[in-house]
């Protein structure tokens, strides 16, 4: 049987975060990568849908696709490449939008969130920002996508991709493979240190409570180490009841392989539970940084991978989205 496709990727809107690592960027080194045909892809277009700034948003996509390298993606057996560089990607997102309804995007819980944090500092939204999944199923989809491996805050929009494509489908002909969204088994959601109900966000306000892999050491032990932990002093993992202490387990957990329940009874205080997750995360960021270093030093070497993945990428999605705009009687 074939190997199955996968798509994933990373918005450069922020540095990237502990979440990003423990919730995509490990699985798709350790695992996805080997056993699939893999596409990961630094999603630029996406960084749009928000105020920003050309010459930042330029010098996150290298980092964060230099950072794809040195957490260990390896160009041999897997295709990383940058959206823009593959006009199929908006080609697409317009059929998709065609396809979906008005409500069903306004309906996204991400959507509303980014509106409402929006409206709160006074901006207007991009309407970009409202059609984010058509672009992003048209991302999936273009490459005939199995398996979309994303953590948790992601599934709403596989979920309405696989509407689309089953919509699109049932109306213009067999085009688009129907994926599935593939969470991780563990960290499925980092959540903030300081603020443990909402997530480890990277466009999220720079803040305390928020590891970027690039912090420094000390930086990433101090973070951990004044993160907020819960009423009651029993090291127990109830993500309900105790959210700050059991999201410290669960980094734990993640970076040690233990289970997080099982982690709770080894450690009587809370100082000694953040210890631990400060140098569990410290030893899980060296060899990254260390790479990173390395390569940041041979830009050319980042530009030529770039290059021969967006030159794959644009074959594998040529003829797909050609079917879909022939199919629709264009
Ligand atoms: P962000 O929300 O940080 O801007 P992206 O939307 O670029 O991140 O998502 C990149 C990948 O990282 C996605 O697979 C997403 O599910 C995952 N991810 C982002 N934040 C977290 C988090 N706090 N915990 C777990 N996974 C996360």
């Amino acid at each position: 049987t074939a190997r199955p496709r996968i798509f994933s990727g990373v918005k450069p809107t922020g540095h990237l975060t502990l979440g990003n690592y423990l919730g995509a960027l490990r699985r798709w080194v350790e695992e996805d990568q080997y056993r699939a045909d893999a596409l990961f892809c630094v999603v630029d277009l996406h960084a749009l849908t928000v105020e920003h700034d050309p010459a930042r948003v330029r010098r996150l996509t290298r980092q964060a696709a230099t950072l794809f390298l040195a957490a260990g993606l390896d160009p041999a057996h897997c295709t990383l490449f940058v959206q823009s560089h593959v006009d199929e990607h908006a080609r697409l997102s317009y059929l998709m939008e065609c396809t979906a309804a008005d409500g069903e995007m306004r309906r996204m819980i991400q959507y509303k969130e980014k509106v409402a944090r929006e409206s709160a500092r006074g901006r207007s939204v991009r309407l970009s920002l409202l059609t984010y999944p058509a672009l992003m199923a048209a991302d999936i989809l273009a490459y005939g996508t199995n398996e979309v491996p994303v953590g948790d805050d992601q599934t709403q929009h596989v979920e309405l991709t696989r509407d689309l494509a089953r919509r699109f489908n049932q109306r213009y002909g067999p085009v688009f493979t129907v994926p599935r969204a593939t969470p991780p088994p563990v960290a499925a959601r980092v959540m903030d240190l300081q603020d443990p109900l909402s997530k480890m966000g990277k466009s999220h306000a720079e803040g305390r409570g928020i590891v970027y892999l690039l912090d420094e050491t000390d930086v990433v032990r101090k973070k951990i180490m004044r993160a907020v932990t819960d009423s009651g002093s029993d090291v127990r993992y109830d993500r309900e009841e105790r959210p700050g202490v059991s999201n410290l387990l669960d980094v734990l957990a993640a970076c040690t392989g233990g289970k997080p329940e099982v982690l709770a009874e080894e450690y009587t205080s809370y100082g000694a539970l953040k210890g631990a997750v400060a140098e569990a995360v410290v030893e899980v960021l060296r060899p990254l940084r260390a790479r990173h270093a390395e390569l940041s030093a041979d830009p050319g070497y980042v530009d030529g991978v770039l290059r021969a993945g967006a030159e794959r990428a644009r074959a594998l999605a040529r003829p797909r989205v050609d079917a879909a705009y022939a199919a629709v009687g264009l």
